[in-house]
Order: structure tokens, then sequence, then C-alpha cells
């Protein structure tokens, strides 16, 4: 599954230094949803433990929700919340899941997914979020575990995750692109 990421290496063409932006791309009601912003800006080791430090035992065991905003800022939401709900409905360097446990004092960031259906950021975003976690001072993994490869099919228009170098729609089995496509208009 790791290698899959070499397929979409042709997609890095005009990048700003920060990284792709990743424009929404889910259900547009869903958007339209939005609740009460419950979100909170991880600035700080500090600010992360006060968040978690106010969930629940068994809510701390299942990922989070996060996105890392344009600005590079690691948003984090209680687990299950709408990734664009997340974002404030904005554009994103990254999106998925990621997963705290505490290491002593401090809380590390064990595991990290760029599983986003909202989103389908592609592996190569990761820097955004290892960026937005070194800058507050938290411990992380080297990459996404796993690492999610999204893609749109051309002929369905629906969003597959790739798996095992397998490019073919889940639902009509036509052939889906090597490079990533998902912000593409369906046409
Ligand atoms: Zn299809």
């Amino acid at each position: 599954m790791r290698s899959i990421s070499l397929a979409i290496r042709h997609t890095l063409t005009v990048m700003p230094a920060a990284g792709r932006l990743y424009p929404y791309v889910g259900p547009r009601e869903l958007r339209a949803s939005r609740r009460e912003p419950s979100a909170i800006t991880v600035t700080s080791r500090a600010v992360l433990a006060a968040w978690l430090d106010g969930r629940a035992r068994d809510e701390l065991a299942e990922p989070f929700t996060f996105t890392v905003n344009a600005g590079g800022d690691l948003l984090l939401a209680p687990r299950r919340s709408e990734h664009v709900h997340c974002a404030g409905g904005r554009a994103v360097l990254a999106a998925g899941e990621i997963t705290f446990s505490q290491d002593g004092q401090a809380w590390r960031a064990v595991a990290v997914t760029n599983h986003s259906t909202g989103y389908c950021p592609a592996p190569e975003s990761w820097p955004a979020v290892a960026a937005a976690l070194d800058r507050a001072g938290i411990a992380h993994p080297d990459g996404y575990d796993p690492a999610v490869v999204f893609r749109r099919c051309p002929g369905c228009q629906a969003i597959n995750i790739v798996r095992d170098e397998h490019f073919a729609c889940a639902i009509c089995d036509g052939p889906v692109p090597r490079e990533w496509n998902i912000s593409q208009a369906p046409s």
C-alpha cells in the first residue's frame, strides 16, 4: 500500500511552499449543516493538553478529526466530527484522523491518517501535518499510517479509495487515474 504514493508524483506541479490547498469536495448539504464551531486551534502542547484533559476517557481511545488550515495551524475537533466543520468550510492543507497518547506529562500523536472523505487529501499532504505538530511542540510519527489514496472515477464520478495499486473504480470497474484528481469538477 505504501508504494502507491509513487504513482501520484506527477501531480506535484505548481505547488506553493506550504503545499497544495484541498477544497471541500463532500456533499453540499453537509457543509450547509454547519453547527457551532467545536474545533480548537492547537497552538501549543498546553492547549492540546487542556483540551484532551476535558475529553471522556473512552473518547481518547478513538481518533479525533483534524485539519490543517491554510495558515498551517492544526485544528482539532471531537471524534466523528465532519472535517468540513472542523475546517470552518475552508480549503485545507491536510485533513484526517489523529490519535494521541500520554507520554509522561506530554501528549504525543501516535497515529495519523489522511482519511477524510470531505477533502480526500493526497498522501503528499503529510508535511503540513508534521509542520503543524512541530510548531506546537507535539511529537508525532513519520507519516500517515495508513496513507489513503483517493481517486475520482472519470466515468461515474464516484470517489474511490485505491488499495493495493488497484486503480479501478469499485462502482463501475472503470479505470481511475494514477494522479490525484479529486477536485476536478464532475463533467
Ligand atoms: Zn466509476
